[in-house]
């Protein structure tokens, strides 16, 4: 009988600690956005995904478009043309014009690219985890045409408490028509 009891006790503290590691701060991008979006982009988005050649994207792009979108480049800090643009607008992929952020969702950070703590439609993005140099990252991915935009860190401000790290050089700005 005691048996029986400490195993139900140990069966329902395993259970107890499973939800609350579920629940920690480190597995909101598994749980809210990695896992679920990118199943979703490979069901329904796949119509209308953009194929293109190496050859023509290098013809469509600018270098430096290139570089960032296709080879996964990363544009140097306070170089590029957006991180201190504060104009009202959107922000559309430079590969394929997907509208991908909105002014408003844009915050001021330190970082020295443009960041924004959440895009315009998270179907629109692909999360893909990056280890390169020696760094476990999220990678931002446009979902359309496979662009690769920047990252995604858990360090950003309310309400999401995330902060997508984007090129400059991966998007375009629409400002907004007064
Ligand atoms: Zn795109």
């Amino acid at each position: 009988m005691l048996k029986i009891f400490i195993l139900g006790f140990i069966a329902i503290s395993v259970l107890v600690l499973w939800n609350y590691a579920g629940r920690s701060p480190k597995n909101i991008l598994l749980t809210k956005n990695n896992m679920p979006d990118s199943t979703k982009n490979k069901e329904s988005g796949m119509n209308d995904k953009i194929f293109k050649t190496e050859d023509e994207w290098k013809k469509e792009l600018s270098p430096e478009q290139y570089k960032i979108l296709r080879e996964k480049g990363t544009e140097r800090a306070f170089t590029g043309k957006y991180w201190n643009n504060f104009e009202l607008g959107t922000y559309v992929c430079a590969g394929c014009g997907t509208e991908l952020f909105n002014s408003d969702t844009k915050f001021e950070s330190s970082c020295g690219w443009p960041s924004y703590f959440e895009p315009i439609d998270s179907s629109r993005i692909i999360y893909r985890e990056d280890k390169s140099f020696g760094m476990t990252r999220t990678e931002v991915i446009c979902a359309k045409c496979g662009g690769h935009l920047g990252h995604v860190f858990e360090d950003g401000p309310p309400p999401t408490g995330l902060r997508y790290c984007i090129n400059s050089g991966s998007m375009k700005f629409i400002p907004k028509e007064k």
